[in-house]
């Protein structure tokens, strides 16, 4: 008898019938006599629609109102999927994050699970029941409800595969696995029948939603045997895995891209010692998260500073760096742009092989793309782009890199 964590992602639960069909999914597999654990997200469209009503109160609602409100999409879904399943004679039985006991820390809206108290889940499976979990929220030491960002879903399947000892946590979605790239945007996108946790790592934190990040890092740290399948039809979708594919031994795995991206930049900066922690400071003191940073040399005793934000977060830190300007003396300047977008090319191929990034760059001057800024990591490297550009950028750098469908 084995045990299986199956995770279902919003499309997959987006209305009645896809509820009774996922019910009709899980009711096989517990048939077969595996235990199984599932994991629902909201009913797709439904964390967006809470947002947006939660925005209609107030422009800026607190953390701690949005996760009690947003907690409550998941929390529809269990109780839909506990009962699709009794009406098809399966006993199940539904928990709420808090009801678990998945236990956070208080970072509202992003919070990272710290304990999950499994013993009510186990004693249910032993009792041949089929448990439905909410995904994406739990609960903090002091009794608040806490979520887990967006797509934490995922982070909830791994975490309880990896608390209960799971064979295998399945994430069912409305992609039959991971691709070489968002197959929304590349229609000749390849599904990897493996990744590597790290290219699934760097994959998900340059943009790829397809799992969010911190499933991977769970499931990575705790060794859960981790599957990207799709809801809708068979096939063996994509293994995380330790192992380095000997099939699939292409020097780019996959092409991650990232719309949500702004850039600043402070121009005729005095080029002192300090300068950056001056800027830095004050932004990473109003919690704004920097990605790429880029000083450039100065000529006349100046530098300019550039660095890239979340583009919510763009015109906080504008207003940040607006407040600097007094205090950095000079002919300081503030420039802003948030129409702009980062792509990145993934793989462990990169290591042993020079020229990836000559490559690539040459790909992109082809296409009259111009390079705004350039990062480099061992198994990536990312650019930032016009946002117009993005998708000719994509497509071209998939084709030259070997990765369209034949
Ligand atoms: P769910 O609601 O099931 O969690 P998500 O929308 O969060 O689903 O994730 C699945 C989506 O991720 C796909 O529909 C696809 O558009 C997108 N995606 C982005 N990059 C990739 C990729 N490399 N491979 C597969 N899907 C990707
Ligand atoms: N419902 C949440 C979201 O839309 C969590 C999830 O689906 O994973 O982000
Ligand atoms: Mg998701």
């Amino acid at each position: 008898m084995a045990l299986y964590v199956y995770k279902f992602g919003g499309t997959s639960v987006g209305s009645v019938e896809r509820i009774k069909a996922v019910a009709e999914k899980v009711k096989n597999a517990h048939d077969k006599g595996d235990q199984i654990v599932v994991v629902v997200s909201a009913m797709s469209g439904e964390t967006n629609r809470l947002v947006a009503l939660a925005k209609e109160m107030q422009p800026q609602p607190t953390d701690r109102e949005l996760d009690v409100l947003l907690s409550t999409g998941e929390q529809v879904t269990i109780a839909l999927l506990s009962m699709a399943l009794h009406h098809i004679g399966v006993e199940a039985k539904s928990y709420t994050g808090p009801q678990v006991r998945i236990l956070t820390d208080s970072a509202f809206t992003k919070a990272r699970i710290r304990e999950i108290d499994e013993a009510n889940i186990r004693a249910d499976l032993e009792a041949g029941r089929v448990v439905v979990v909410a995904g994406f929220q739990g609960v903090d030491e002091h009794g608040n409800i806490t979520t887990l960002g967006r797509g934490g879903s995922d982070t909830t399947g791994v975490a309880l595969a990896a608390a209960l000892k799971a064979d295998e946590c399945h994430i069912y979605t409305d992609v039959d696995g991971v691709y070489t790239t968002d197959p929304r945007v590349v229609p000749k996108a390849r599904r990897l029948e493996q990744i590597t946790f790290e290219e699934m790592l760097e994959m998900a934190s340059l943009g790829s939603k397809v799992l969010q990040i911190r499933s991977v890092e769970f499931a990575g740290k705790y060794n859960v045997k981790l599957r990207v399948l799709s809801s809708f039809m068979e096939g063996n979708g994509t293994l995380i895995t330790y192992e380095e594919s000997e099939m699939e031994k292409a020097l780019i795995s996959g092409i991650a891209f990232n719309r949500d991206e702004a850039k600043l930049t402070l121009t005729g900066v005095p080029d002192l010692p300090g300068v950056a922690s001056k800027i830095l400071g004050p932004i990473a003191a109003e919690n704004i998260e920097v990605d790429m940073i880029v000083q450039n040399i100065s000529a006349h005793g100046t530098t300019d500073f550039t660095f890239t934000v979340n583009r919510n977060d763009f015109a906080r830190a504008k207003n940040v760096l607006e407040g600097l300007k007094a205090d950095l003396g000079g002919s300081t300047t503030v420039i802003g742009d948030n129409t702009i977008a980062k792509v990145s090319i993934v793989g462990v191929g990169m290591r042993s092989h020079a020229g990836i990034a000559s490559t690539m760059f040459k790909v992109l001057a082809n296409e009259g793309i111009n390079i705004q800024m350039i990062s480099t990591s061992e198994i990536k490297i990312s650019v930032v782009v016009d946002e117009k550009y993005l998708e000719l950028a994509v497509r071209a750098l998939h084709t030259a890199f070997g990765l369209d469908q034949q």
